[in-house]
């Protein structure tokens, strides 16, 4: 192989990574929207949950709530708190305000205010 080919291959070479690395970026922006997305759902499907929890029982229920149930039901918003929590931790926002979306810039306030309040007590 002489030099000329060696600088030919070269060259070729790294255009062929030119071109990995921004496929690399844009895989990258689709992984991000998918996350967003993902923690979106997530969110929402937390906020509908405790909607759903603190709806009025009307009409009366048929039969009064056994305790397993009830503690089953308390169970389950418990985990979807810490489901929330974790997503705050792994980085999303889990406030109204940025509702799923990346946390680029540290701790944000109103997720903050939202776990320590708590989803509902
Ligand atoms: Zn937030």
């Amino acid at each position: 192989m002489d030099k000329r080919e060696i600088f030919v291959k070269m060259a070729s070479i790294e255009e062929r990574i030119g071109d990995l690395y921004r496929e690399i970026g844009e895989l990258k922006d689709v992984i991000v929207v998918l996350m967003e997305e993902n923690a979106q759902l997530l969110v929402e499907n937390q906020h509908l949950r405790n909607r759903l929890d603190k709806k009025p029982a009307s009409p009366p229920p048929k039969q009064k709530e056994t305790h397993k149930q009830e503690t089953a039901k308390k169970k389950v918003v418990g985990e979807g708190y810490d489901n929330l929590a974790r997503l705050y931790a792994e980085g999303f926002h889990i406030c109204n305000v940025h509702f799923g979306s990346l946390r680029k810039e540290g701790d944000c306030l109103f997720c903050l205010s939202f776990l320590s309040g708590g989803v509902h007590k």
